[in-house]
């Protein structure tokens, strides 16, 4: 694996890659890589000759700073994974390299119904963070295919939108999500939680697992509070939302119809940190 902490110097080796027709595959992340960010490379592996992996803890997409002060950072360990992985090459910028103070206008993406919504909605200028931060690096690395984790549902979307207004012609990938074996998924943050905490945390899943068992048989909002309580007793402090949505649209069902595509979302505290998850239905 090489890796670059420059623009100029990767794209100084994508142009000789890209001139070898060797296809790109790109999986951008925030580091304290898991198994679930390894399952990406791996997919991006399979896929493409050559796959560059961004390690980059944007300050942007964090509403709240002493979370982005927290966030685990763990680069040797991640070097190591990257490495097992065969990963071609890794990209560490700097908050620097990756926003150059200059007198370009900050871009405004339009997310329409989708910025306000849940994670949005929760986490104001979330999404234009994440924008910003994936425009940027597509825009440096130019890949053939970009490879997300279906874990972030929301954000998916909302790239999805973004590369399409923008005219960006990656494929995307969207991976499902890995899991521990009690169905906590995996993430960089339950790094912050206690042994306890993180068995108590699978309630979150257990919860998602429990709407998409008895969506045919009862009304949605009994679903969420029972879903809600489930979280609540395993010793969560606080619950973000629970949400039943059509699984294109994101918009909330009021009522599960036979033959729509749906998808349950939930976000919650645990020992203050804030945990995501959801499921397909159907
Ligand atoms: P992050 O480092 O949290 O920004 O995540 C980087 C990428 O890894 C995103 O596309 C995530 O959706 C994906 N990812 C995070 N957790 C998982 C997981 N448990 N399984 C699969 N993909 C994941």
């Amino acid at each position: 694996m090489i890796l670059f902490k420059t623009i100029a110097s990767l794209r100084a080796r994508l142009q000789q890659a890209k001139q070898e027709t060797s296809s790109v595959g790109f999986v951008p992340t925030m580091g304290a890589l898991h198994e679930g960010h390894a399952s990406l490379i791996r997919e991006s592996r399979a896929k493409s000759d050559v796959t560059v992996c961004s390690i980059f803890v944007n300050p942007r997409q964090f509403n709240d700073a002493s979370d982005f002060e927290k966030y685990p950072r763990t680069i040797e360990n991640d070097i190591l994974l990257l490495e097992k992985n065969h990963t071609n090459i890794l990209f560490l910028p700097s908050a620097d390299e990756m926003y150059p103070v200059d007198d370009s206008p900050v871009p405004q993406y339009d997310l329409g119904y989708l910025e306000n919504i849940l994670e949005g909605f929760y986490r104001p200028g979330h999404f234009q963070g994440v924008c910003r931060a994936v425009h940027r690096l597509l825009s440096i690395v130019e890949p053939d295919m970009l490879f997300l984790g279906q874990k972030d549902y929301q954000q998916c979307m909302v790239v999805r939108k973004m590369m399409k207004d923008f005219g960006l012609s990656a494929q995307l990938h969207i991976s499902p999500t890995l899991r521990e074996a009690s169905g906590l998924a995996m993430s960089s943050r339950n790094m912050r939680l206690s042994t306890r905490a993180k068995e108590n945390a699978a309630a979150i899943s257990k919860a998602l697992v429990y709407i998409k068992e008895h969506i045919q048989h009862a009304p949605v909002t009994e679903l969420k509070n029972t879903a809600s309580q489930i979280i609540m007793h395993a010793g969560f402090d606080k619950v973000d939302y629970i949400e039943i949505c059509d699984a294109t649209t994101l918009k909330p069902v009021e009522q599960a119809m036979g033959g729509q595509k749906l998808v349950t979302l939930a976000a919650a505290f645990i020992e203050g940190v804030r945990l995501i998850d959801n499921m397909l239905i159907n």
